[in-house]
């Protein structure tokens, strides 16, 4: 699994996800649809290094 330079891997309480959706995929989230986010990383609150993010199969088998 992938981790900052401090050590922080997507389960840790420390990693901050970072998605964005499209125009698109926001209509269709207040349509109560589900949408796959145009981006999803993850973030660390200590050194805020982008140290992971999904790629496209995981992106699309995400459920938000
Ligand atoms: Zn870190």
């Amino acid at each position: 699994m992938k981790q900052c330079k401090c050590g922080t891997t997507r389960n840790s309480p420390d990693a901050v996800p970072v998605f964005e959706y499209s125009i698109g995929g926001m209509i269709k989230l207040l349509f109560g649809l589900t949408a796959i986010p145009t981006y999803y990383k993850f973030q660390c609150k200590k050194c805020g290094e982008f140290f992971d993010e999904l790629n496209e199969t995981e992106l699309k088998n995400f459920r938000y």
